[in-house]
């Protein structure tokens, strides 16, 4: 038990001194797929003090060849990947407090949430979320780490409030692969090479040797055998509305953000009501099950099959058609089952 973190002590540039760093750190991760899962095992097996886990879907078949901490078990249970994320990382450190949220990254999330936070992980899946997440890091001055891959794509950027240039500074300049919705698959040592940057610029940040950072974006693709660093300081805008001179956090004050979203790489869309309101799952079972179509319930979501179809109801009232990429579609079903 005493021993348990001796070789990382033994690793100069972390020492004792960054070891007693690292256990008072809150670390928020979004995203609890391929990239969330690897980030939070690393964190936790390091020592961190805690970790919030956010994520708003929950553990299917397709996800074990590269979700590391989901098993069959989660998979047949539908187990929100928060839950099951948790379970297992506690299991791994239980000294670690983990906190679980089951929901959508949207603003009104992800502002709470990073309020005392000392470093943000991106592992979402969609650039919607990581525009949120680059004003909440610009206003509140925490540091995010940007990572995404497909295929055997990956790409990494470490973002400093009032040191480098944003996301959205990058954007304007910089053709940001990997960051689109896309259905080319993804190998898992594409995953774990973006967590490995992620995790090594996330211990420097948590000891604070911000000296040793990368400062550069980096990308690679694995099975092409290429590798890639682009200097990026000078992409610094002070013009830029999220980390500028004169800012208005542009991805903070849009309230009209997507109410429904056809989700990345699958046959999906997410119906979000534009109030969260708690529903009563128990209830709702009941009401459908006076119609055709097969109900299941477990503590923390509810999935009715109907024909070609599966809505999942989660208790904040967010909804998942599956079997359908027509967002009107899955509106009409909705409204047909859930009122
Ligand atoms: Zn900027």
């Amino acid at each position: 038990m005493n021993h348990r973190y001796s070789r990382q002590e033994l690793f100069s540039p972390i020492g004792k001194a960054g070891q007693q760093q690292i256990s008072t750190k809150h670390t928020l991760i979004i995203g609890m797929g391929a990239l969330g899962s690897g980030s939070a095992e690393a964190l936790v097996r390091a020592g961190i003090g805690q970790l919030t886990i956010v994520d708003r879907d929950y553990v299917e078949w397709s996800n074990l060849q590269r979700q590391q901490l989901y098993t069959e078990e989660d998979a047949i249970n539908r187990l929100p990947k928060v839950i099951a994320a948790k379970s297992r990382l506690t299991a791994i450190n239980s000294s670690v407090e983990v906190k679980a949220i089951i929901a959508d990254a949207s603003v009104e999330e992800l502002e709470g949430l990073a309020h005392g936070v000392d470093l943000i992980i991106d592992a979402t899946d969609n650039f919607e979320t990581r525009m949120i997440l680059n004003d909440v890091s610009q206003k509140l001055g925490v540091p995010w780490i940007y990572g995404a891959c497909v295929g055997s794509y990956g790409i990494s950027y470490t973002i400093i409030p009032e040191k480098t240039p944003c996301l959205v500074c990058l954007l304007e300049n910089v053709p940001l692969g990997g960051l689109t919705c896309d259905t080319a698959g993804i190998i898992s040592p594409s995953v774990n090479m973006v967590v490995s940057h992620q995790m090594s610029e996330a211990l420097k940040i948590l000891v604070g040797d911000f000296d040793s950072l990368r400062k550069k974006l980096v990308s690679f693709d694995l099975w092409k055998n290429q590798f890639s660093e682009i200097q990026v300081d000078r992409l610094k805008k002070s013009s830029c509305q999220s980390c500028g001179t004169e800012r208005t956090y542009p991805y903070l004050s849009f309230e009209n953000q997507t109410k429904t979203a056809v989700l990345c790489g699958r046959d999906s869309v997410q119906i979000r009501p534009s109030v969260l309101i708690e529903r009563d799952l128990e209830t709702l079972e009941r009401l459908l099950a006076n119609h055709e179509g097969v109900v299941q319930r477990n503590p923390y979501l509810l999935s009715y099959t109907v024909s070609q179809h599966r809505l999942v109801v989660f208790k904040d009232g967010r909804v998942l058609v599956h079997g359908t990429k027509d967002i009107s579609e899955a509106k009409a079903l909705y409204h047909r089952y859930l009122g």
